[in-house]
């Protein structure tokens, strides 16, 4: 019997890694073990017995950016293989350096021709480095996607059509544009309906799927947040009485900040003038105001990139703006862990605790006390048991 139990745990490959410290999504440990089995973590707590010395660093949770688009690279300003099949080929370096910023998880929010599901079967499979995905498949959208795919949609009946298309495609999530934006086009004009949205969000929920609704101005916000979506992203200049039912039916505010803040500081590679960069600034404090106005009201926030291009490996950075904005390092760190478990729907990640998956970030000095500590100075990470930066 002892040797039977001795031989289980072994091929279970159990093994345990010490740490100055775990926050464990709630509250923090000191000189701490994290027990990890196979893809799970069994306990948390005293070490006993040897364990892979991590001791430099502090334990956190593999984080969630709930807003990516992995698929886009810059190959596609350059050349036709940015624009077909290659696509998955290209952005595996996208899916690696998301990885380095300590985030295990993404919610991919639009792609053409499904290459974020490819990805993310890749992923699965084992066959490319990089987080667990969860994806959208193409965006619903008022302007036909280039190259053109099933996205345009003109009316609730279309709306929910295509909704069900994502679905059968693979899709894990749906996206909306409900308003102009993008890019260098900080305009916020609402493109769908109230109807059509109510349409999407419904065709959604009736599939079992959560919904995510772009909106860069306060109108779409508005009606986005009435239709019922799950979360709301980008919006700035939301009403009071818009900020305060994103409270009341706890919707997520994905506020992406810090995507404005990387297109400025990239301009030249993107080719955008002086004015662009202008309206990008003017767009970004309007975006932290409204922040700052939800956080006092209590709303939900869950970290989102909008990370494209050359734009990951910087992910996190938006945790900075939510400190800014007012947060506690915790409340920050919190938004990129358990809120991002919570918008997925998933109780087996965001956390360090026993049954959830072995995602670990470890980083150097108190990310509670600075949150710089989580978001430049991340040095080792696990994803699902295995090691997938080495400690450096
Ligand atoms: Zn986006």
């Amino acid at each position: 019997m002892w040797a039977a139990a001795f031989l289980a745990s072994s091929a279970h490959g159990a093994a345990s890694y010490h740490f100055a410290a775990v926050w464990d999504g709630a509250k923090v440990w000191k000189d701490a073990c994290i027990i990890v089995e196979g893809e799970r973590i069994t306990a948390v707590g005293q070490c006993s017995g040897p364990s892979t010395d991590l001791t430099r660093y502090t334990a956190i949770p593999g984080m969630v950016d709930v807003h990516t688009h992995m698929t886009y690279v810059l190959a596609n300003r350059v050349s036709r293989a940015g624009r077909t099949s290659a696509v998955p080929y290209l952005a595996q370096g996208n899916a690696r350096k998301t990885l380095e910023t300590g985030v295990t998880t993404v919610r991919d929010l639009g792609a053409a021709g499904y290459a974020d599901i490819a990805m993310r079967d890749l992923i699965n499979l084992g066959q490319m480095a990089g987080p667990r995905m969860f994806v959208s498949g193409y965006g619903l959208s008022q302007r036909r996607d280039r190259p053109a795919g099933p996205n345009l949609a003109h009316g609730p009946e279309e709306v929910a059509k295509i909704v069900r298309e994502q679905v059968a495609a693979g899709a894990d999530v749906i996206k909306m544009y409900g308003s102009t934006g993008s890019g260098k086009d900080v305009t916020g004009n609402e493109t769908f309906t109230f109807e059509e949205m109510k349409a999407a969000v419904d065709a959604a929920h009736a599939a079992g799927k959560r919904i995510a609704i772009h909106s860069y101005g306060p109108a779409g916000a508005r009606d986005a947040v009435r239709a019922g979506t799950d979360s709301l992203e980008h919006a700035t200049d939301m009403d009071d009485e818009t900020v305060a039912e994103l409270a009341r039916k706890k919707i997520f505010y994905v506020p992406t900040i810090d995507h404005n803040r990387y297109y400025a500081d990239n301009a030249v590679l993107l080719r955008y003038t002086a004015d662009d960069v202008k309206g990008l600034n003017d767009y970004i404090a309007r975006n932290l105001e409204t922040a700052k106005k939800a956080v006092k009201a209590g709303v939900k926030f869950a970290m989102g990139s909008d990370a494209v291009y050359t734009m990951f490996g910087e992910n996190t950075r938006e945790l900075e703006w939510f400190v800014k904005a007012g947060m506690s390092p915790e409340e920050a760190l919190r938004a990129a862990t358990a809120n991002g478990a919570e918008l997925l729907a998933r109780k087996d990640i965001g956390a360090i605790r026993a049954g959830v998956f072995a995602d670990i970030a470890a980083v150097e000095g108190d990310p509670l006390a600075d949150i710089q500590a989580a978001t430049r100075r991340v040095r080792w990470v696990m994803k699902g048991g295995a090691v997938v930066v080495e400690a450096k």
